[in-house]
């Protein structure tokens, strides 16, 4: 059997949005800032998307750039909120200590340019409380950002309550919904955010793509200077299948969302309590209740989590260990790290990332096999000999 349970890294484009990609590729291949038909046939699909876009979101069409994917849609937020924020003598960023790369990297880059950054923590649960982040923000806070919705654990954030704190200060909220678009609704004004960032490969769109959302009046700076396109905001000849693709998926995903997030919570609940049943010496991280529908993210004691990928692959299981990024160093995943996992439990990760398409039979089939292969990398590791003949504590 082969099973993909890496939806959290990416996932297969669904047929639609392939059907859509292929289709502006082959027939709508107009530059859309060209004045001759060809030309603003593709101008008229780009505005349609951005209004298909927006009315999802609950924004208004000239709130939403299309950019190149969540990674881009993150800088560009932040660095323009952060420097408009400067320019007042703000100088503070607040954000949490479970950000997304895109986040947390650019943040360092503003750190060293003279920004104060204050990363909230998340506790065990792995979810920010509304009140450390109100003791945070101040009149002096140029930017607060906070995700959506974890990629590793899954938990899903106070984002609404922390928009109130951030609009009583005057302070614009940054947040990455990477995760939740697709999967949870999400609605700007529901939110209450100012910036927001999207991905279509997260939902089943092309890789490559994503969106912006600025609300009027936010500030917005370019990454990348040229042409005109995106109002001004992001140059480069648009992507007219992919932005085209991305659309499709979102469109799918949205009007699907509440059969398959009933399918998911189902599958999510049977695989979490089966490997708690079969394994011992495991824990769930993340909590139990708030978190994506289809995440499923464990720490088995004893085991070295890129031993335990490799074995699954053996057996047609794809899943992750930490994030696809930190995977390949050694660095234990800092997400895992901050809900107080130690380095060697946090190196014994597995996450299990479902999409709809998947299947009660391949929950089974997960769950016959993941047992399995903990055992047998249990067998050959130093550390699990150890902590049987009672050399170690056990932690779990
Ligand atoms: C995948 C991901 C990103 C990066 O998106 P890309 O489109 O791959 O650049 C950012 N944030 C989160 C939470 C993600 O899961």
């Amino acid at each position: 059997m082969f099973v993909y349970a890496d939806h959290a890294a990416t996932t297969r484009m669904l047929p639609i949005a392939v059907q859509a990609y292929t289709k502006t590729a082959d027939l709508i291949f107009g530059n859309p800032s060209s004045l001759h038909t060809v030309g603003q046939r593709a101008q008229e699909l780009l505005t349609s998307c951005r209004e298909e876009v927006a009315a999802i979101l609950g924004a208004s069409p000239r709130e939403i750039y299309f950019t190149s994917g969540g990674s881009e849609s993150d800088n560009q937020a932040l660095l323009s909120a952060a420097y408009a924020g400067a320019k007042k003598g703000k100088k503070k960023i607040v954000s949490t200590a479970i950000e997304h790369h895109a986040v947390l990297h650019t943040l360092k880059k503003l750190e060293k340019e003279g920004f104060e950054i204050v990363l909230l923590p998340v506790g065990e649960s792995g979810i920010v409380s509304a009140d450390d982040a109100r003791r945070a923000i101040d009149r002096d806070t140029a930017l607060v950002s906070v995700m959506l919705a974890n990629n590793e654990i899954g938990t899903i954030q106070p984002v609404r309550e922390i928009a109130e704190i951030c609009k009583a200060c005057g302070v614009p909220l940054h947040t990455d919904a990477v995760q939740a678009v697709g999967h949870i609704p999400v609605n700007v004004n529901e939110l209450g955010c100012d910036y927001l960032a999207l991905s279509a490969h997260k939902f089943g769109g092309p890789k490559g793509t994503g969106v912006l959302y600025a609300r009027t009046g936010a500030p917005l700076s370019p990454l990348i200077e040229g042409g005109a396109q995106e109002r001004n905001k992001r140059a480069g000849t648009e992507d007219l299948p992919s932005i085209a693709g991305m659309v499709a998926a979102l469109k799918a995903s949205v009007a699907d969302m509440d059969a398959s997030c009933a399918h998911l919570r189902k599958l999510q609940r049977k695989l979490i309590e089966g490997i708690e049943a079969r394994i011992s010496h495991c824990s769930l991280n993340g909590d139990r209740a708030n978190r994506l529908p289809g995440n499923v993210s464990f720490c088995f004691e004893g085991v070295e989590g890129e031993a335990l990928l490799l074995y699954l692959d053996d057996e047609g299981i794809c899943a992750s260990s930490g994030s696809a990024c930190t995977s390949g160093s050694l660095d234990p995943s800092h997400v895992l790290l901050a809900i107080g996992r130690v380095h060697d439990v946090a190196h014994g990760s597995l996450r299990l990332t479902l999409g709809a398409e998947n299947t009660e039979e391949e929950v089974d089939y997960l769950l016959e096999k993941i047992p399995y292969v903990v055992q047998k990398v249990r067998s050959f590791s130093p550390v699990w000999r150890d902590l049987q003949e009672g050399k170690r504590k056990f932690i779990l």
